[in-house]
Order: C-alpha cells, then sequence, then structure tokens
C-alpha cells in the first residue's frame, strides 16, 4: 500500500477502537414518554425500561397512593429530573386533556404514549350487566382512544413524528371464559391501533400493540377479583394460576411485567421504525395454539 494509504487505514482503526470504547449514547436520550397505568405493574416495569434508555417519564394514574409512592422511588432510584406523576382517569376528557397540557409543558413535549392503564373483569355474560360492560369499554376502549387523540394533536404540532404503543391483551384477539366485556374491549384496543397507525403514517406516527398473556406477579389486576374468577373459571386455586399459564404455554414460561417491557420499548424505540400497525405477542407462544 502507498504510505498514506496504509497511514490512513491505521488512523481509522484507531478511531473505530476509541468508539468501542466509549459508552454507548442512550437510545431514548432526550425522548419524553407518558405512560397511563404508570403505577401499575406493567407501567412501572416499562417506566424503568425507558428510563434506563434515558427516556424522562410521565407516570399517569388514577391511583393516587400507588402513583405517590412510585415516583418516591423512581426518585430515590433515577433522580428527580427524570419522572413526573400526574393524577388521571382516562375515561374523562378534560382530565386528558388538562394531564397532556401539564406533562408537555414540564418536559418541553412528548415522543411517546405507552397506553396501558387498565382494569379486568369477570363475569359469564347473561351475568354481566349494563354497569360492567360500559366500565370495561369507557376505561380500555374509550380511555384508549381519548389518551391517543390528545398525543396525535400534540404530536401534529411538535411536528417531530410520534410513537403510541398499546397494551391490549391475548384476550384481544382469542376469546376467554366469562370475559366477554374485557375481551371485547380489549379488541377495540387493537382495531384502534390499526386505524390510527394509518392515519399517522405520513406524519410520522406510529402506533402498534403489545398483547400480554397473563401477567400475575406486580399487576394489582391480580390482586383482586379478577384473581378468583379466573382461577374459579379454569377450576383450580388461586396459587395454583402461575403454574397453569406456564403449562399451558409452548415454551413453559411465565410471563412478567418485564417481559412486557421489553417489548414495549423495542415499539418505543428506533430499533422497530419501520413497523407501524403491528402487534407483538408476549405470551410465550400462547396466542399460536388452543390451550387454555
Ligand atoms: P395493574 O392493575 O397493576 O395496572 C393497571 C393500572 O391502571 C393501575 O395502576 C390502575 O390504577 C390504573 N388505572 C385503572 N383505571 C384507570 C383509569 N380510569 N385511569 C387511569 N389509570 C387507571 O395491571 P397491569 O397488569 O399492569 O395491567 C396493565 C395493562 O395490561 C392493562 O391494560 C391490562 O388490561 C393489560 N394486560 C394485563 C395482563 C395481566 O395479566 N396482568 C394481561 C393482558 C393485558
Amino acid at each position: 500500500l502507498p504510505e498514506q494509504e496504509a497511514f490512513d487505514i491505521e488512523y481509522w482503526l484507531l478511531e473505530e477502537a476509541k468508539l468501542q470504547r466509549m459508552p454507548k449514547p442512550k437510545s431514548l436520550a432526550g425522548r419524553v414518554a407518558f405512560i397511563t397505568g404508570g403505577a401499575g405493574g406493567i407501567g412501572r416495569a416499562t417506566a424503568e425500561r425507558l428510563v434506563g434508555e434515558g427516556a424522562c417519564v410521565v407516570l399517569a394514574d388514577i391511583d393516587e397512593e400507588s402513583l405517590a409512592a412510585t415516583i418516591q422511588d423512581f426518585s430515590n432510584r433515577f433522580g428527580q429530573d427524570v419522572v413526573r406523576g400526574v393524577m388521571l382517569d382516562v375515561t374523562s376528557e378534560p382530565n386528558v386533556l388538562s394531564s397532556f397540557v401539564e406533562a408537555s409543558i414540564e418536559f418541553g413535549g412528548i415522543d411517546i404514549l405507552v397506553s396501558n392503564a387498565g382494569i379486568a373483569s369477570s363475569a359469564p355474560v347473561e351475568d354481566t350487566d349494563l354497569a360492567m360492560w360500559n366500565r370495561n369499554i369507557e376505561i380500555l376502549a374509550t380511555g384508549y382512544f381519548l389518551v391517543s387523540r390528545e398525543a396525535f394533536r400534540l404530536f401534529r404540532r411538535q411536528k417531530l413524528g410520534g410513537n403510541v404503543v398499546f397494551v391490549s391483551s391475548k384476550n384481544g384477539l382469542a376469546s376467554s371464559p366469562n370475559a366477554s366485556a374485557y375481551c371485547t374491549a380489549k379488541a377495540a384496543e387493537i382495531h384502534l391501533a390499526r386505524c390510527l397507525a394509518l392515519e399517522g403514517a405520513e406524519a410520522g406516527i406510529r402506533v402498534n400493540t403489545v398483547n400480554p398473556d397473563a401477567v400475575l406477579r406486580g399487576s394489582k389486576i391480580w390482586t383482586g377479583e379478577w384473581r378468583e374468577q379466573r382461577a374459579a373459571s379454569s377450576k383450580l386455586a388461586v396459587d395454583e394460576l402461575e403454574e397453569h399459564y406456564r403449562k399451558r404455554s409452548l415454551l413453559k414460561l411465565n410471563v412478567f411485567p418485564e417481559d412486557i417491557a421489553e417489548a414495549i420499548y423495542f415499539l418505543a424505540s428506533d430499533l422497530s421504525a419501520k413497523s407501524t400497525g403491528n402487534i407483538i405477542n408476549v405470551d410465550a407462544g400462547n396466542a399460536t395454539s388452543f390451550t387454555r
């Protein structure tokens, strides 16, 4: 090689070696994520994953006590600058609007919405009263509509694209015993995400969905009535449920909040820059089988 060329190559190798020694920039540095249900199991795990990648997070939840405890915990562990809490009832139109305004002023904008706040209820259809039906539709389908509408309005104003991740459920695609209201509302979320993916594409707004199977640990849903009813539907004791879900899955694994958070991180980051209108099932293979 001519002397100059050999020198250039050596110099280039040196630069490469230096780059490898430098800490990698965090993939969500400078981005802000608004997470509904942020004081719950999946919401908290997601917030932690996104903060780990350099994002600031706004945790929005209706449960004042859990929210205060979560904000305190995050502030202690990650510093006060990266986390804010906002009281939110996703079914209240004015509350959704004010929480977005508050959060975007606090952090100078929002880049990512994780729509995750939810409840669960279980009853055979003949015992599903109108109040239970309406509650599922309101919190899940309408709640997801209200927060994503506000995110779209803000994203269009910011002109920087945007990213929406819905946390629906395996039950949004498959039927589940004695949960017609919940399954229907979860299915509505999935279809809403597809519609929004179409509407947002031109402005660089991506919308994708994560479908968890049963996530027992860390989830508040699974500490209440739902857990009893799910056990009764499967003719099992409550403490047998986790093993039951593990055994029925193709991979013979349980799913944890951190597993859902990993899929949400993938969809919320540029790793999935070419995905929109898609679904990731985090279910240890359950969506492809007919086992219960
Ligand atoms: P969780 O109960 O731990 O968290 C849900 C959070 O949503 C709670 O903090 C709750 O206070 C909040 N919330 C409820 N109603 C609200 C409202 N009106 N406005 C604002 N916040 C509200 O449960 P999780 O397991 O973390 O569930 C998160 C999401 O994942 C839900 O949408 C749920 O349907 C979905 N999901 C959960 C499972 C599971 O097995 N845990 C499985 C599939 C899907």
